[in-house]
């Protein structure tokens, strides 16, 4: 890559700037399934199926695939990059923008692409329902330099409410259980005796993200 500085615009990277298999593996419309055909119940093995109905099976232990490019010559194809992308091994390059990758990108496989962050961590990116969200600009990206605590604030399915009293929220976890934050006490009602607790975490990230009312109840600015 011509520069490590992602603020350095005058030559920005573009994702054409890629090596031509490496562009294909991100851009084309590819699905890579992991437990179909030949590849069903062997962790290695995965089904890559190309937008001409073509399908190749491909092997990340012998790093090997099926199709011709790969076969007869010595590189790696666009195939096997893929998987490697999808299924997060080799992170996505952080200047990539997400509008420029197919979008079946990491369906049907376990493990998630990543994206590798500007300050050399590697972000989580979620995926939901075929669209991207770009750890930059996403406050539930799980950073991989996050507390365990932090990564299940962000993560799990924990919906926060401000109760109109100063500092006050009431959080609704994934388990339907409801504890009671006090951002200004930094106390919560749940049974977790570690000191900032994953709902007193998720309540400052919802607050200082503006999705809930401000601790002193005001409303975010407009
Ligand atoms: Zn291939
Ligand atoms: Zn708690």
């Amino acid at each position: 890559m011509a520069t490590q500085n992602p603020t350095a615009t005058a030559d920005t990277p573009d994702i054409s700037d890629l090596p031509d298999r490496t562009e294909a593996a991100l851009t084309e419309v590819m699905s890579v399934l992991d437990d179909v055909g030949l590849a069903r119940g062997a962790p290695d093995l995965y089904l890559v199926v190309s937008s001409s109905g073509s399908e190749y099976l491909v092997d990340t232990r012998e790093e090997t695939c099926e199709c011709p490019d790969d076969e007869y010559r010595d590189i790696t194809c666009k195939h096997r990059r893929r998987v490697a992308f999808a299924t997060g091994e080799r992170p996505i390059p952080s200047w990539v923008q997400r509008d420029h990758l197919d979008d079946h990108f990491g369906e049907h496989v376990d493990g998630d692409p990543r994206f590798s962050a500007t300050d050399g961590g590697v972000a989580q990116t979620r995926f939901d329902e075929g669209e991207v969200t770009d750890p930059e600009d996403d406050p539930f990206a799980v950073h991989s330099d996050d507390e365990d605590r932090t990564k299940r604030a962000k993560r799990e399915d924990i919906d926060v409410s401000f109760l109109a009293k100063p500092g006050r929220y009431e959080v609704h976890s994934a388990s339907d259980s409801v504890y009671g934050v006090d951002v200004l006490a930094e106390t919560c009602s749940c049974p977790d005796t570690v000191q900032r607790c994953k709902h007193l975490r998720r309540v400052d990230i919802e607050i200082r993200n503006e999705l809930v009312p401000r601790p002193d109840g005001k409303l975010p600015d407009a």
